[in-house]
């Protein structure tokens, strides 16, 4: 990896394994050039059993911070000094920081989660109820802890393996309730908002197939997949005059943040920005 400490380029990245698929470097590096930083953003592939020690020298690597995404956020969460608020309860960062030698820790996953629902559907929130996450990786727990933020209660957990929408559920504690997905049909009725946060209806998975009839006509339903844009359950969701926020959104609003705590400037998530990942992702047929 490229190594630099004394060049006056402040530079950053992203550490993953892997990491190619990562549409950090396109976000980042867009607002380098928009707000005219003498900076650079690029992947870095650190192998699960070379992280501990990435993390354990992260000064030697010539960067001011990073981001951080699968499968490192829980192993970046325990190699920092310091943690936000967020990252703490979530036990999981996804953002680091130099400062004076310690490494700071941050999640901005969950506030790219309501930042984009802020934008894209104002007053989403105004009237929060019950909630239907489906899936409980990494996403679901970032996205449980922004709905129960904004007041949502009970947040449903519904996962293939039940096991982890328990264990997900007895993290957060009262307000959580973990189902197998036979029990949609009867959640789907009550719910203000479903949020997709498995990896169905990725490009390359199976899509995700579910009936969106027992929702009521003023649920909104979000994705977190962003590849591709209009996955079917926002297909459905139009189909049915819902509102449909898709997961682009999501990305670029947690990249803010990061980029502020870098770079000293906090970017703005035009269309233009916007605009410009969605060409990037088309790339990928
Ligand atoms: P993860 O920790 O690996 O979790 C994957 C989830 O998907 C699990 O709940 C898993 O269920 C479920 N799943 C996978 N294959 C399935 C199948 N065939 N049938 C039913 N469920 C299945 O991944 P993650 O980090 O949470 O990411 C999940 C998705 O969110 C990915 O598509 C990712 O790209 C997206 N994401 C988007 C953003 C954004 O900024 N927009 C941020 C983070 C993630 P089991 O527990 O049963 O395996």
């Amino acid at each position: 990896m490229t190594t630099d400490a004394k060049t006056a380029l402040l530079r950053a990245g992203i550490i993953g394994w892997p990491v190619g698929h990562s549409r950090s470097p396109v976000i980042h590096s867009y607002w380098i050039a928009r707000y005219g930083i003498d900076g650079a953003y690029d992947r870095y592939g650190v192998p699960p059993d070379q992280i501990e020690a990435f993390l354990g020298r992260f000064s030697d690597h010539g960067l001011i911070g990073c981001n951080v995404t699968l499968p490192h956020k829980q192993a970046a969460f325990a190699a920092c000094d310091d943690v936000d608020e967020v990252g703490r309860t979530l036990e999981a960062v996804n953002t680091l920081w130099l400062d004076e030698g310690r490494l700071h820790g941050a999640n901005t996953d969950a506030y790219g989660f309501l930042a984009n629902l802020d934008q894209a559907a104002k007053g989403w929130d105004k009237n929060p109820g019950a909630a239907v996450v489906l899936g409980a990786g990494g996403a679901a727990r970032a996205i449980v802890w922004a709905l129960f933020s904004r007041g949502f209660d009970p947040v449903h957990i519904v996962n293939r393996t039940v096991e982890k929408a328990e264990s997900l559920a007895a993290f957060f504690g009262t307000g959580t309730r973990a189902h197998a997905w036979d029990a949609l049909p009867g959640l789907l009725q009550t719910a203000n908002i479903v949020v997709n946060s498995t990896s169905l209806g990725m490009a390359g998975n199976p899509p995700l197939e579910i009936d969106l009839a027992p929702l009521p006509e003023t649920s909104l339903v979000a994705d977190a997949v962003y590849v591709p844009l209009e996955t079917s359950i926002l297909k459905a969701a139009r189909a049915r005059d819902l509102v449909a926020v898709d997961g682009l959104g999501m990305l670029l609003h947690q990249a803010v943040p990061s980029f502020a705590k870098w770079f000293g400037k906090v970017p703005e998530v035009t269309d233009e920005l916007r605009a410009h990942v969605v060409a990037d992702l088309s790339k990928d047929g």
